[in-house]
């Protein structure tokens, strides 16, 4: 069965060199919808507590949230870091929390401290849902994730073959036998 959540990701991004209005610098509200497949854990009689699929994605993807995303060939990605570097705010600043950890994959890199995702492919629904794969596949069972953003969606299935433990009283995965949350250990 599956456990299925949503998060929303507000961003600004364009398309370089595309031939339409994406090309200037524009904002979105992205809905991320994500599936994980399981067996239903008889304990918690859940595949997975969407809370904590919320939490296990945020702690990567709140780096797309209120960021800029844009290609590595971009020229407006030395532009604008010329002029947060002129202001002070390249390397962070105090009003900026709401920070994720930094990461780097083959598609996409995560600078936190200026609120920038620098990416390797145009990030367009199909390319989000590349990069968020790719942050998520070792974390959860990903059976399907769909993307949408203004008009456009893209969705793509996925086939989990593994199954996780589970703590029976709270429903997140284990850790070396070990509840993280409870300290449930398996016997
Ligand atoms: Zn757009
Ligand atoms: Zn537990």
């Amino acid at each position: 069965m599956r456990s299925i959540t949503k998060i929303e990701l507000q961003y600004a991004h364009r398309f370089y060199k595309f031939q339409g209005e994406a090309q200037y610098l524009h904002g979105h509200t992205g809905v991320l919808t994500i599936e994980v497949e399981d067996t239903v854990d008889p304990g918690v009689n859940m595949v997975f507590p969407c809370n904590e699929i919320q939490k296990v994605a945020w702690d990567v993807l709140k780096n797309f949230d209120h960021a800029l995303v844009l290609r590595e060939d971009d020229p407006l990605l030395p532009a604008i870091l010329d002029v947060y570097d002129k202001q002070g705010i390249r390397n962070g600043s105090p009003n900026n929390k709401m920070k994720g950890a930094a990461f780097k994959t083959e598609l996409a890199t995560a600078y936190p401290d200026c609120r920038l995702v620098v990416t390797k492919e145009t990030m367009t629904v199909e390319g989000m849902i590349k990069i968020v794969y790719d942050l998520l596949k070792d974390k959860l069972n990903i059976a399907r994730l769909t993307f949408t953003s203004g008009v456009n969606a893209a969705t793509q299935e996925y086939a989990p073959d593994k199954t996780v433990d589970r703590c029976p009283l709270c429903g997140v995965a284990l850790v070396n036998g070990v509840c993280p949350k409870c300290g449930y250990r398996k016997h």
